[in-house]
Protein backbone atom coordinates (compact mmCIF):
# COMPACT_ATOMS: atom_id res chain seq x y z
CA UNK A 1 0.00 0.00 0.00
CA UNK A 2 1.07 3.55 -0.68
CA UNK A 3 0.87 6.60 1.50
CA UNK A 4 -1.17 8.39 -0.77
CA UNK A 5 -4.22 6.10 -0.57
CA UNK A 6 -5.16 7.39 2.61
CA UNK A 7 -6.26 10.13 0.90
CA UNK A 8 -9.46 8.68 0.08
CA UNK A 9 -10.16 8.34 3.97
CA UNK A 10 -9.79 12.54 3.96
CA UNK A 11 -12.70 13.26 1.71
CA UNK A 12 -15.32 14.85 3.71
CA UNK A 13 -18.75 12.44 3.81
CA UNK A 14 -21.57 13.50 1.85
CA UNK A 15 -24.96 12.55 2.87
CA UNK A 16 -27.01 12.89 -0.20
CA UNK A 17 -24.14 11.73 -2.67
CA UNK A 18 -22.93 8.41 -0.60
CA UNK A 19 -26.74 7.75 -0.21
CA UNK A 20 -28.28 9.03 -3.16
CA UNK A 21 -28.36 5.08 -4.98
CA UNK A 22 -29.71 3.53 -1.84
CA UNK A 23 -32.38 5.56 -1.73
CA UNK A 24 -33.08 5.32 -4.92
CA UNK A 25 -32.88 1.88 -5.11
CA UNK A 26 -35.23 1.50 -1.75
CA UNK A 27 -38.21 3.37 -3.74
CA UNK A 28 -38.25 1.47 -6.46
CA UNK A 29 -37.90 -2.04 -4.66
CA UNK A 30 -40.69 -1.17 -2.50
CA UNK A 31 -43.10 -0.78 -5.07
CA UNK A 32 -41.55 -4.19 -7.52
CA UNK A 33 -43.32 -6.85 -7.90
CA UNK A 34 -42.75 -9.74 -5.55
CA UNK A 35 -44.33 -13.31 -6.11
CA UNK A 36 -45.45 -15.68 -2.92
CA UNK A 37 -43.38 -18.98 -2.62
CA UNK A 38 -44.91 -21.75 -3.91
CA UNK A 39 -42.96 -25.29 -4.01
CA UNK A 40 -45.10 -26.43 -7.16
CA UNK A 41 -44.39 -23.57 -8.85
CA UNK A 42 -41.01 -23.08 -8.14
CA UNK A 43 -40.37 -26.78 -8.75
CA UNK A 44 -41.90 -26.61 -12.28
CA UNK A 45 -39.50 -23.53 -13.23
CA UNK A 46 -36.25 -25.20 -11.81
CA UNK A 47 -37.11 -28.57 -13.88
CA UNK A 48 -38.04 -26.46 -17.36
CA UNK A 49 -34.60 -24.98 -16.93
CA UNK A 50 -33.47 -28.37 -17.10
CA UNK A 51 -32.59 -28.38 -13.25
CA UNK A 52 -33.39 -30.91 -9.87
CA UNK A 53 -35.37 -28.96 -7.66
CA UNK A 54 -35.18 -31.63 -5.13
CA UNK A 55 -31.03 -31.10 -5.43
CA UNK A 56 -27.91 -28.57 -5.32
CA UNK A 57 -28.95 -26.31 -8.00
CA UNK A 58 -26.31 -24.81 -10.81
CA UNK A 59 -25.88 -21.47 -12.16
CA UNK A 60 -27.23 -20.88 -15.23
CA UNK A 61 -25.06 -19.45 -16.76
CA UNK A 62 -21.32 -21.67 -15.87
CA UNK A 63 -22.75 -24.45 -14.76
CA UNK A 64 -21.17 -24.58 -11.47
CA UNK A 65 -22.90 -24.99 -8.52
CA UNK A 66 -25.43 -22.13 -7.86
CA UNK A 67 -24.48 -20.20 -4.46
CA UNK A 68 -26.91 -17.30 -5.02
CA UNK A 69 -30.02 -16.11 -7.19
CA UNK A 70 -29.81 -13.71 -9.85
CA UNK A 71 -31.33 -11.02 -11.18
CA UNK A 72 -32.09 -11.56 -14.65
CA UNK A 73 -33.01 -8.08 -15.04
CA UNK A 74 -31.76 -5.92 -12.60
CA UNK A 75 -34.29 -3.49 -10.30
CA UNK A 76 -33.02 -0.15 -10.99
CA UNK A 77 -32.20 1.94 -14.04
CA UNK A 78 -31.27 5.55 -14.21
CA UNK A 79 -32.51 5.72 -10.41
CA UNK A 80 -36.33 3.98 -11.72
CA UNK A 81 -37.82 0.98 -11.41
CA UNK A 82 -37.16 -0.59 -14.67
CA UNK A 83 -41.02 -2.97 -13.97
CA UNK A 84 -39.20 -6.18 -13.02
CA UNK A 85 -38.71 -7.14 -9.87
CA UNK A 86 -38.20 -9.98 -7.28
CA UNK A 87 -40.24 -12.65 -9.23
CA UNK A 88 -39.53 -16.21 -10.31
CA UNK A 89 -39.41 -15.66 -13.90
CA UNK A 90 -36.78 -12.71 -13.50
CA UNK A 91 -34.70 -15.42 -10.27
CA UNK A 92 -32.37 -18.07 -11.36
CA UNK A 93 -29.78 -19.96 -9.87
CA UNK A 94 -26.10 -18.58 -9.78
CA UNK A 95 -22.71 -18.89 -8.83
CA UNK A 96 -21.16 -16.18 -6.33
CA UNK A 97 -18.15 -15.80 -9.37
CA UNK A 98 -21.04 -14.93 -11.90
CA UNK A 99 -22.94 -12.75 -10.36
CA UNK A 100 -20.42 -10.61 -9.12
CA UNK A 101 -19.30 -10.48 -12.45
CA UNK A 102 -22.04 -9.86 -14.41
CA UNK A 103 -22.79 -6.44 -12.59
CA UNK A 104 -24.61 -4.25 -14.30
CA UNK A 105 -24.70 -6.23 -17.89
CA UNK A 106 -27.62 -7.16 -19.80
CA UNK A 107 -27.99 -11.43 -18.93
CA UNK A 108 -28.06 -12.47 -22.60
CA UNK A 109 -24.81 -10.06 -22.84
CA UNK A 110 -23.58 -11.62 -19.97
CA UNK A 111 -24.08 -15.28 -20.94
CA UNK A 112 -22.41 -14.82 -24.52
CA UNK A 113 -19.27 -14.35 -23.03
CA UNK A 114 -19.74 -16.97 -20.90
CA UNK A 115 -21.10 -19.95 -23.09
CA UNK A 116 -18.29 -21.60 -24.59
CA UNK A 117 -19.83 -21.91 -28.37
CA UNK A 118 -22.38 -20.42 -30.06
CA UNK A 119 -24.66 -22.93 -30.36
CA UNK A 120 -25.00 -23.58 -26.19
CA UNK A 121 -25.53 -19.54 -25.78
CA UNK A 122 -28.56 -19.99 -28.61
CA UNK A 123 -29.71 -22.52 -26.43
CA UNK A 124 -29.64 -21.31 -23.20
CA UNK A 125 -30.81 -17.77 -24.42
CA UNK A 126 -33.91 -19.87 -25.64
CA UNK A 127 -34.03 -21.26 -22.46
CA UNK A 128 -33.87 -18.79 -19.53
CA UNK A 129 -35.82 -16.05 -21.94
CA UNK A 130 -38.70 -18.35 -21.94
CA UNK A 131 -38.39 -19.27 -18.12
CA UNK A 132 -38.93 -14.68 -18.35
CA UNK A 133 -41.70 -15.35 -20.35
CA UNK A 134 -43.67 -18.02 -18.31
CA UNK A 135 -42.95 -16.42 -14.89
CA UNK A 136 -42.61 -12.93 -14.75
CA UNK A 137 -45.03 -10.17 -15.36
CA UNK A 138 -43.28 -6.89 -15.05
CA UNK A 139 -44.78 -3.59 -14.17
CA UNK A 140 -45.38 -0.64 -16.31
CA UNK A 141 -44.70 2.55 -14.16
CA UNK A 142 -46.54 4.60 -16.09
CA UNK A 143 -49.58 2.54 -15.76
CA UNK A 144 -49.39 2.77 -11.87
CA UNK A 145 -49.14 6.39 -11.74
CA UNK A 146 -52.01 6.57 -13.95
CA UNK A 147 -54.40 4.33 -11.71
CA UNK A 148 -53.12 5.67 -8.31
CA UNK A 149 -51.66 9.21 -9.40
CA UNK A 150 -52.29 10.88 -5.92
CA UNK A 151 -50.42 8.06 -4.37
CA UNK A 152 -47.79 8.02 -7.00
CA UNK A 153 -47.47 11.95 -6.77
CA UNK A 154 -47.06 11.80 -3.03
CA UNK A 155 -44.31 9.13 -3.40
CA UNK A 156 -41.98 10.82 -5.77
CA UNK A 157 -42.51 13.93 -3.82
CA UNK A 158 -41.72 11.98 -0.36
CA UNK A 159 -38.30 10.82 -2.41
CA UNK A 160 -37.56 14.53 -3.12
CA UNK A 161 -38.25 15.78 0.16
CA UNK A 162 -35.69 13.00 1.71
CA UNK A 163 -33.10 14.30 -0.88
CA UNK A 164 -33.89 17.99 0.36
CA UNK A 165 -33.31 16.79 3.92
CA UNK A 166 -30.30 14.60 3.34
CA UNK A 167 -28.41 18.07 1.36
CA UNK A 168 -29.87 20.14 4.30
CA UNK A 169 -27.86 17.73 6.75
CA UNK A 170 -24.60 18.34 4.46
CA UNK A 171 -24.70 21.65 5.12
CA UNK A 172 -24.83 21.55 8.95
CA UNK A 173 -22.45 18.77 8.75
CA UNK A 174 -20.21 20.77 6.63
CA UNK A 175 -20.44 23.56 9.41
CA UNK A 176 -20.14 21.21 12.72
CA UNK A 177 -17.05 19.37 10.99
CA UNK A 178 -15.74 23.00 10.77
CA UNK A 179 -15.29 22.88 14.70
CA UNK A 180 -12.73 20.18 14.74
CA UNK A 181 -9.41 20.74 13.40
CA UNK A 182 -6.82 18.23 13.16
CA UNK A 183 -3.43 19.03 15.23
CA UNK A 184 -0.66 19.55 12.63
CA UNK A 185 3.00 19.08 13.23
ZN1 LIG B 1 -21.55 -19.33 -12.81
Amino acid sequence: MKMQSVKSHFAPYSILQKRKTTINHAFASAIAPVDEYDEAICGAALRFLGQDPNGDLECVYCGSQAETWDHLVGLVEKAELRGCGHQLGNLVPCCRNCNSKKGAKGWDVFLKGVAPNEQTFAAKQRLIASHVDRYSAPVNLKEVAERMPDEWTRYCEIKREIFQLMAEADAIAARLRGIVASKRV
